[in-house]
């Protein structure tokens, strides 16, 4: 990945693309194995052993709330992967992010001479 000053904003574009094409599927969040209760703690087996039932549970924050969504162990490897892509994407966009505010302060001072 070179990075040539001289690149053009449309070649930076097409590169950014690209990169966000290969990143699919994506998601943000975390995902986490626990051990929790279930509704009848004192009849459960499980639950009276303190085993729990472990299980899956995918973390997201959506509109500033915090959720909470089952997954299915069948499921796990699939979001891993959309959460790599996911972090992936996003330092990516902190790289751009970056590289763009110098690009920004450069054509300013350039204009000021
Ligand atoms: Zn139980």
């Amino acid at each position: 990945m070179s990075k040539k000053p001289s690149e053009s904003e449309a070649a930076r574009r097409a590169r950014f693309a690209a990169a966000a094409r290969e990143r699919w599927p994506v998601a943000k969040g975390s995902l986490a194995h626990v051990a929790r209760p279930c509704g009848r703690p004192q009849d459960c087996p499980a639950c009276r052993s303190g085993r729990r039932h472990p299980m899956w549970i995918f973390t997201f924050r959506q509109a500033g709330r915090l959720r909470c969504r089952y997954v299915p162990e069948a499921c796990v490897e699939g979001l891993r992967r959309a959460l790599q892509n996911g972090r992936d994407l996003e330092a990516r966009l902190v790289e751009e992010g970056a590289a763009f505010l110098e690009r920004l302060r450069r054509a300013h001072a350039q204009k000021k001479g």
